[in-house]
């Protein structure tokens, strides 16, 4: 029997409620292709400041070095909690930020996935939405603003400031480009690339690199478009989107108004890929508002289990049978309560439910 090793990091919040739903389909796939995946978990974020007295405690540390991938589900504080975990030691800042570096996961793929059957979904009006909405954001995660240097102190004038840095260099551009590229090119080679030139040198040399590895897929049409101009867009006419790819903190916020047209945040897993390491997340955080109520939509944290099958475990056909069942959960009319609108006819279910339901739909396939 084949063993894969996982580190389970369950966060908090709803990070744990979704974790199990995501915990019980992986199982599953194992048992039926005679993999073991040996779960090995973990503390992480503010459960590990409370326990352990660190978000990122040595003994995770060991765990994801001695993984073949991590699964890791949301992590972080309500505004206010957060502030009783001192500044560095707050769970982005002191574990998110440090497990990106650790591994180099420089490729964010974010999956904005709404069949047309399941259009309703969206908050967008039918004829905006067409056939559905299919398209994937690539953000780079570990260059730009979010680790570059930083300062705060007294100016001159006696006032507080801050500075941070947003920085890269070629090499991490031209990764990144790279990654785009080819996955443009195995869908309808149209990369749309987004950047602030017209204010950001940054951008500037962003630009600059994805013309030159351009050069090498003179089969991918690239289409420069303003990070304002694309958050526009992706309201009045998504369909028009295929790849887009981004610097880190365009990323951040664009895909979650790619959560946004979809209806909920908890629609949009994500896989962040390193050289020798990949973890993968629901992009969204751990919603305070409804964590412990049981109604958290687990589909982001299953679509992460689905992106690891494919993406670290070359299990292409099981991944495209949970995507598949997660749809047909829903085409039964099946909803956590976070995709309902007053007018629509679903029955709302717990996120346990969800899983089952899952579940069942993988059983028959
Ligand atoms: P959030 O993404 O946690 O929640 C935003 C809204 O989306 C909330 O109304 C929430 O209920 C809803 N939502 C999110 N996921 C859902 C799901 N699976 N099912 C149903 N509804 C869902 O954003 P926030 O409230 O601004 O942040 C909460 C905490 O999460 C903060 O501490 C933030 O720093 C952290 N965070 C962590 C990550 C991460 O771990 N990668 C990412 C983003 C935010």
């Amino acid at each position: 029997m084949t063993v894969y090793k996982i580190a389970v990091l369950e966060g908090d919040g709803i990070g744990p409620e979704i974790t199990q739903e995501a915990i019980k389909i992986l199982k599953f796939v194992g048992s039926r292709n005679q993999i073991e995946f040996e779960l090995n978990y973990a503390p992480f974020g503010a459960a590990a400041y409370f326990s352990h007295g660190h978000p990122f405690p040595v003994e995770t540390k060991k765990i994801c070095d001695e993984a073949d991938a991590i699964l890791k589900g949301p992590i972080g504080l309500n505004h206010e909690d957060s502030k009783t975990i001192p500044i560095d030691l707050q769970p982005e800042r002191g574990a998110l930020l440090p497990l990106r570096k650790r591994y180099n996961t420089f490729a964010n793929i974010r999956p904005v996935f709404l069949p047309h059957g399941l259009a309703h979904f969206s908050p967008l009006k039918p004829e905006i939405i067409g056939n559905g909405i299919d398209l994937i954001m690539i953000r780079e995660l570990v260059g730009g603003l979010y680790f570059g240097k930083k300062e705060t102190g007294i100016n001159e004038d006696g006032k507080r400031f801050v500075s941070e840095t947003l920085e890269y260099n070629e090499d991490q551009i031209k990764r990144i480009a790279k990654v785009a590229f080819d996955t443009a090119r195995k869908r309808k080679k149209v990369l749309h690339n987004i950047h602030k030139s017209n204010v950001l040198k940054s951008s500037v040399l962003w630009n600059e690199i994805v013309e030159e590895v351009g050069k090498d897929y003179p089969d991918i049409e690239v289409i420069p478009i303003l990070v304002d101009a694309a958050a526009t867009y992706l309201c009045l006419n998504p369909s028009q989107f295929d790849v887009m790819v981004m610097e880190n903190m365009f990323g951040d916020i664009l895909s979650d108004q790619g959560g946004g047209i979809l209806g909920s945040l908890g629609l949009m897993p994500s896989a962040c890929l390193g050289p020798d390491k990949a973890y993968y997340e629901p992009s969204h955080g751990s919603a305070p508002d409804i964590a412990g109520k049981g109604i958290a939509n687990p589909y982001s944290m299953i679509g992460s289990v689905a992106m690891m099958l494919e993406m670290s475990f070359n299990m292409d056909g099981e991944s495209n049978k949970v995507w598949q069942a997660m749809q047909s959960v829903f085409s039964k009319g099946f909803s956590t309560p976070d995709l309902s609108k007053p007018e629509s006819k679903l029955e709302l279910i717990s996120t346990e439910k969800f899983g089952d339901l899952v579940l069942s739909e993988l059983e028959q396939t």
